[in-house]
């Protein structure tokens, strides 16, 4: 059977306090994109709940939408009748017949709420009700009140009632936006587009920034880092991606600065330039792919020394994760195939023979100093960033999503 209607549960959590109307409205604009392919599609907002009614839609096409959203605890697809027992019995029983298996038998149990206190049957009655209609009519359901195959769940409300079999589990974590701002540094690597969807699915809005080392870096390169966006921009509708040129920078530092010292003052000048950008920008936080112990810049006195570059938060989303649960997020987040891609970004170009993995901030901040018009290059490329808007809405690609 078609589902009618697909029923969206918000997360517990969004449901506390005076949050939860936000909460909904975002829910709500994200599935947006879905009523612009399919006009037919119409929103009913529950308590904690969203009723998503198909209409020409198909099934599928809101699963795609509803995979891209945060915040919600499970979603159900749905057959619709009116306040009728014996309809209500017709559809349950159409439903089991049609999961019925070929042989052998399958256990299955009724469960009932009813949020209409008008209706006749409660929700005690109502799966023997509805259970004994199915037992009469079926060959191979047998009942099994408390490890069922399947359960078949009749939800009475106030002017209709839903069948449904199925509830799969939704994105969890918050509605984008719900929790402030972050601004992502993305690199093309396999970390950084991890780190920006675990931190948007806690709730933080995005935009990205990216620095390249054109001409060293090629135009393909870029191109790796606008796709793993795009994958991101799925989630948001659209993104911002800050394309900063970081040459001259790498160049001086490499030439003036101190060679075991060149990742971390290339990290720290990436970190100036983001945070001028993430205040420009109303960005609370800036975002990064760093994970403990990775490599020699990830130790723990590099990303302290990194880090106290600037005065904004750092989130580091990866931090406590190893290598094989960041690819397998990747994998399922689809930017792995993207990021395995073999096009160089600027820090593998500029990566120095030995690297220090406990550098002092005194020496760093030395070491800095004496590096002449470091800050006009940084004020420099913080007027050369070029900035792409990233996603469906300026592509007009919606369609294709779904
Ligand atoms: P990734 O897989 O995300 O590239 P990594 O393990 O290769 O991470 P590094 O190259 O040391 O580690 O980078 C650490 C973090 O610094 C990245 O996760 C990213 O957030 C940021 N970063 C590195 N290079 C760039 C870049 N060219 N543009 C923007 N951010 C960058
Ligand atoms: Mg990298």
């Amino acid at each position: 059977m078609k589902p009618d209607v697909v029923i969206v549960r918000l997360g517990e959590l969004t449901l506390k306090g005076r949050n939860r109307h936000r909460f909904e409205r975002r829910v709500l604009e994200q599935l947006e994109p879905l009523r612009l392919v399919y006009p037919s599609v119409r929103f009913a907002l529950e308590f904690g709940r969203i009723h998503i009614e198909l209409n020409e839609a198909p099934y599928e096409a809101a699963v795609e939408c509803l995979s891209h959203i945060f915040g919600l605890a499970s979603y159900s697809p749905a057959i619709r009748t009116e306040l009728d027992l014996e309809l209500i019995r017709q559809v349950a029983l159409e439903r089991m017949q049609e999961l019925e298996p070929a042989e052998g038998t399958a256990t299955f149990k009724v469960a009932a709420k009813r949020s209409n206190k008008a209706f006749a049957h409660d929700s005690k009655e109502l799966p023997h009700l509805v259970g004994s209609h199915i037992l009469r009519n079926t060959e191979r359901w047998t009942v099994d009140v408390h490890h069922p195959d399947t359960t078949l769940w009749v939800d009475i409300r106030d002017k209709e009632a839903f069948v449904y079999t199925d509830t799969v589990r939704g994105s969890g974590g918050f509605p984008l936006g719900t929790n402030g701002k972050g601004l992502l540094m993305l690199s093309g690597g396999i970390d950084s587009p991890v780190a920006g969807w675990l931190a948007m699915r806690m709730g933080l809005d995005m935009e990205a920034i990216h620095f390249h080392s054109y001409p060293y870096t090629s135009e393909r390169a870029q191109r790796k880092v606008e796709d793993l966006a795009k994958v991101l921009s799925r989630y948001s509708g659209t993104m911002k991606l800050h394309l900063v040129p970081f040459t001259d920078i790498q160049v001086k530092l490499k030439e003036e600065g101190r060679e075991n010292l060149l990742v971390i003052c290339m990290k720290r000048a990436m970190l100036r330039i983001a945070e001028r950008v993430a205040a420009k920008r109303r960005a609370g936080a800036i975002i990064t792919g760093e994970s403990l112990g990775q490599v020699a810049s990830q130790t723990l006195s590099s990303l302290d020394v990194i880090g106290r570059s600037v005065e904004m938060p750092v989130l580091r989303p990866l931090i406590a994760m190893d290598k094989a649960e960041i690819v397998k997020v990747a994998e399922q987040i689809k930017t792995f195939e993207i990021s395995i891609q073999p096009y160089e970004d600027c820090c593998t170009l500029f990566h120095p023979a030995s690297v220090t993995t406990n550098p002092s901030i005194r020496t760093v901040e030395a070491v800095e100093r004496h590096i002449e018009g470091l800050d006009e290059l940084i004020e420099l490329a913080v007027q050369g960033i070029e900035t792409k808007v990233i996603g469906w809405k300026e592509n007009d690609e919606a369609a294709k999503y779904f």
